[in-house]
């Protein structure tokens, strides 16, 4: 049956990068010979010009039915005092679609290990997962400000945590079978229940195994020993702490793609960078973040391992040539290193 993809550009880099990863699924489609139909819709700042709101009825509509949805970036200086922000929409589409579960991967190509901050010889070779938590958690909690005093309530439900430390270890299994789960359990009940619940879960799950970090020291040796890692899993606020920290791995956020994925519905897959309106229609933006976002999609929602595999060996293959945008110290337009992935991708 005809799998459907809804593409949502949004704005700033997000459209300029957005064409540059359907060209290489379009490319796939044909290799493959892959049924797929695709579906452009306005979303974030191009659905506020376009239709009046972030994410308007139609394309929240196309979402809700579709297979997979790619997303490009969206916002910019140009809906700063707009009465609806274009984040708005976002925030709104992830609830619609319930996205409890983020996931980056991160990786360090051959040819770019130098332009890490880390020692080089950390991070040849790195290659993990971080996943994190989305919907629950401090964000989420009942909150008090007063003028001397203030809380935030962080909380878990059994159930919230089976679900995410069950997707961490699915994604342990297509890799090296290791499961990180990182809490504060030494001082925090809901890490306490977090670490009860990770255990019991691991026993679905023989062939892989199952190590805890308290999360202070994850964030040390994410620096230290950065290869030790395969699938990080972790509540919320210590996810967005870590998975940003983990972003700065690689040196460049142009290189990093993620997917948030919910129970049954669709996932989404998009750069875990902005918009970037500093660098916005210029051919100079790296499409990489992009493209390997499509791998993702084709992995992940699809199980097409081999031609996820495809396409992120061309890309490391056109770096390994040399070609490299901007944000590596390259001269390589948007359009150079697409067609280079593109040529790659046909010869093989
Ligand atoms: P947001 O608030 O939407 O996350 P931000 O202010 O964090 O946005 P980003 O858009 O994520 O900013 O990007 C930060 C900087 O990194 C950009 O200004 C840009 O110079 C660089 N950058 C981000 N993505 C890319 C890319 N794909 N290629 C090249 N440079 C990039
Ligand atoms: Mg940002």
């Amino acid at each position: 049956m005809k799998k459907k993809i809804v593409a949502l550009p949004g704005d700033g880099i997000g459209a300029e990068i957005m064409d540059s990863g359907l060209k290489i699924l379009n490319e796939m489609i044909v290799k493959e010979n892959l049924d797929f139909a695709i579906e452009k819709c306005h979303f974030g700042g191009a659905g506020i010009d376009n239709e009046g709101d972030p994410l308007p009825e139609k394309t929240l509509e196309a979402c809700a039915k579709a297979d997979a949805i790619l997303l490009g970036a969206i916002g910019g200086p140009k809906w700063d005092n707009a009465p609806k922000r274009p984040e708005q929409g976002l925030l709104a589409l992830r609830k619609a679609l319930g996205l409890f579960a983020n996931i980056r991967p991160i990786s360090v190509p051959d040819a770019v290990v130098h332009l890490s901050p880390l020692k080089e010889e950390n991070v040849r070779g790195v290659d993990f997962v971080v996943v994190r938590e989305l919907t629950g958690g401090i964000y989420f909690g009942e909150k008090e400000l007063g003028e001397n005093a203030a809380s935030d309530l962080c909380s878990y439900s059994k159930i919230e945590i089976q679900r995410i430390i069950r997707k961490a270890f699915e994604i342990a299994r297509t890799r090296k079978k290791k499961v990180t789960s990182v809490d504060k359990a030494n001082v925090l009940s809901t890490s306490k229940l977090w670490r009860k619940t990770a255990e019991e879960v691991a026993k679905e799950f023989p062939d892989c195994q199952l190590e805890h970090q308290l999360v202070d020291s994850a964030a040390m040796v994410m620096i230290q020993k950065p290869k030790e890692f395969d699938v990080i899993v972790t509540e919320n606020l210590f996810g967005d702490i870590l998975s940003d920290e983990a972003s700065v791995i690689p040196g460049s956020l142009g290189l990093m793609p993620s997917a948030s994925h919910s129970e049954k519905g669709p996932s989404l897959y998009e750069p875990i960078h902005g918009s970037a309106p500093d660098i916005a229609n210029q051919n100079i933006a790296n499409p990489m973040s992009m493209i390997l976002s499509v791998a993702m999609m084709l992995r992940q929602s699809f199980g097409l391992e081999d031609a996820a595999k495809k396409i992120e060996l061309a890309c490391n293959c056109v770096m390994d040539k040399g070609i490299l945008t901007k944000d590596l110290g390259g001269t390589a337009s948007t359009s150079d290193f697409t067609d280079a992935v593109l040529e790659t991708l046909k010869s093989q």
